[in-house]
């Protein structure tokens, strides 16, 4: 029997045993039956993953946004290996770690001014209900116990959690849940789509911040936070904004005392070209939360980063029951925070922002060909993100309906060509590792730009 073979057979069963019990995230089960092989994978290195049959894929979507720098990283794979043999996990009330404190260190160094307290939980969705409730909470600890309210923005997504869930607004995800979930204000969507003709990103953001304001303004008295994704709302499609929008929802929220929450989960971590989106601002949140890319795509860990006026409205006699009474099982696990202060080292000591400014600017040009396709709408890009939407009519930007799944075409046409490529919706995006070479992305781009053609050609 040929490796080959042996391997097609290895990779089939662990697909049929896989489905017998694995229940996937955000997947209709049905499809892998017919229209979606379900891929066992071998093995990853850089931007590859290689499954049982030796075939290839490069992961064009960093592993759903987590991954930084490439798979089996031996830098980090190292500093998970050597604290392995230290302390895997250890209760985080009573007791701490060098790896918690060290992070928590080097977090304070590199995020936006005045963010000196770092409250670690275990995902993104645990991160936004942290803000949420300390949000709420800070207000009833300061003597305004009716601050219970939170705006958000059309197409903004923060988790699956009940209440991520409630402040996001992506329908696919909320609508079936809505009457489980709290009521939230919310706000047009600053995406610069919504340009009208010839109107410049920054004019659409400017125009799109009247309602917010407007909002503001009359709820002012009942409003905790604003919560945001700055600069790209990722799960709506990589929907993006000129950061004028942020300057002046910073000066609002300071003008009206509410909060200003930013989740950065997906784009913090270099992936809109600076270190946080909200440095191209220059503004910081009252409340920053992280994951994802914070431990490089290994582990599970975030982090809810807040500043000393916020911490001190929580620091009081304990009979006074002002604590932050919030916890989680892993909080602070010790494996996950050395592997996140060994990501932060690789900033601080490789040019990665810089290595990344030369990379995006390589993909801009591969995928700038893709504008030129009679289905592509658009082609946007902020830092390492691009997105390319596509339409079923290029004049009147009228979609194609979401059941004739194009993007699964897509995906499955990718895959075929040895590309991971996972549009949301009719967008077709690229959001990589950063140590994807340029000759990788111009196969990256080009077989991207076969599967769009493959997928519209009808
Ligand atoms: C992924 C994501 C989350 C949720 O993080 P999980 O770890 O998947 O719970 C929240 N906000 C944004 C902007 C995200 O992209």
């Amino acid at each position: 029997m040929s490796t080959h073979s042996f391997g097609g057979a290895l990779n089939e069963r662990l697909a049929v045993r896989d489905l017998a019990h694995v229940w996937h995230p955000c997947t209709q089960m049905k499809d892998h039956e017919r229209d979606m092989p379900m891929i066992p994978l071998r093995r990853g290195e850089g931007v590859w993953l290689e499954d049982f049959e030796g075939r290839r894929y490069l992961d064009a979507v960093s592993s759903w946004w987590v991954n930084l720098f490439g798979h089996a990283n031996p830098v980090l794979s190292g500093a998970i290996r050597d604290q392995l043999d230290q302390l895997e996990h250890v209760i985080f009330a009573g007791f701490t770690h060098e790896p918690a404190i060290e992070l928590a260190e080097a977090l304070v160094r590199v995020v936006p001014r005045g963010l000196t307290r770092c409250f670690f939980a275990d995902n993104g969705s645990a991160a936004i209900e942290v803000a949420v409730k300390m949000s709420f909470h800070y207000w009833r600890n300061r003597g305004r116990p009716g601050k219970t309210r939170f705006l958000t923005l059309a197409n903004s997504y923060h988790g699956e959690t009940l209440g991520a869930l409630a402040v996001g607004n992506v329908a696919l995800y909320k609508d079936i849940y809505a009457p489980l979930l709290m009521q939230v204000l919310t706000a047009p969507s600053p995406d610069a789509w919504q340009c009208e003709p010839g109107e410049s990103w920054e004019d659409c953001a400017r125009r799109l911040f009247g309602p917010l304001r407007d909002l503001l303004e009359q709820h002012h008295a009942e409003l905790a936070g604003v919560i945001i994704e700055p600069l790209v709302q990722c799960a709506a499609g990589m929907r993006m904004h000129h950061p004028i929008y942020l300057k002046l929802l910073r000066e609002a929220c300071d003008e009206f005392q509410v909060h200003l929450i930013a989740d950065e989960i997906a784009v913090g971590f270099g992936r809109t070209g600076t270190l946080f989106a909200c440095e191209q601002a220059h503004i910081s949140p009252d409340l920053l939360c992280l994951s994802k890319g914070l431990t490089g795509g290994y582990l599970p860990l975030s982090v809810v980063m807040a500043g000393e006026e916020i911490y001190d409205a929580f620091y009081d006699e304990y009979q006074n029951l002002n604590a932050f009474l919030h916890s989680h099982s892993y909080t602070g696990n010790p494996l996950a925070c050395a592997v996140a202060r060994a990501t932060l080292n690789l900033f601080a000591t490789e040019p990665v922002i810089e290595r990344n400014r030369v990379l995006a600017a390589h993909m801009g040009r591969a995928a700038a060909p893709l504008a030129d396709h009679p289905h592509v709408a658009e082609v946007r890009q902020t830092g390492m993100i691009l997105a390319a939407e596509l339409v079923k009519d290029k004049r009147t930007r009228e979609p194609y309906d979401f059941r004739e799944r194009r993007g699964l075409r897509i995906y499955r046409h990718a895959l075929a060509q040895g590309l991971l490529l996972r549009p949301v919706g009719n967008v077709v995006y690229f959001m990589p590792p950063y140590v994807i070479t340029p000759d990788e992305i111009d196969f990256m781009a080009g077989v991207a730009a076969e599967a769009i053609e493959a997928a519209t050609c009808d």
